[in-house]
């Protein structure tokens, strides 16, 4: 959200809290490049090690399945969720 938005918000909302902005700052998250998330095994570690990131912004609401997730890769090396489409493999011919 732009800063105008953003201030106009806050006068429409929070006016009895004054019209005075006393911070600002610009906040950054990861985004994969079809803005699905990362959840794998990362390439080279034989299964040891998993990853999940590149949540493109909207990863907070999935953190109770991509726990699961996880912790079904880390434990079986698989899951039965249907997680399959955000797997590395998606982006290129990567080594298993
Ligand atoms: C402005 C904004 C709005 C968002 N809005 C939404 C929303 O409305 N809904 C939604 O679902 N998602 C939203 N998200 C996305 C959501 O917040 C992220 O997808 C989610 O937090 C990613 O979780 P994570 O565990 O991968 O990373 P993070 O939550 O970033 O956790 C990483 C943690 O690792 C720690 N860390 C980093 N480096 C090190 C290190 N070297 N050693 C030890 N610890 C380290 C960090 O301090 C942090 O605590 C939003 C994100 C932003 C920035």
């Amino acid at each position: 959200m732009k800063y105008k938005q953003s201030k106009s918000m806050q006068l429409k909302y929070f006016k009895p809290a004054g019209n005075k902005v006393l911070a600002a700052k610009t906040c950054l998250y990861t985004n994969s490049s079809d803005e699905h998330f990362i959840v794998d095994h990362l390439p080279g570690y034989a299964g040891a090690v998993t990853i999940a990131c590149g949540f493109s912004g909207h990863g907070f609401k999935f953190v109770p399945v991509i726990g699961r997730i996880l912790a079904d890769l880390a434990m079986d090396g698989k899951t039965d969720l249907p997680a399959g489409f955000l797997g590395l493999q998606r982006f290129s011919k990567l080594p298993d």
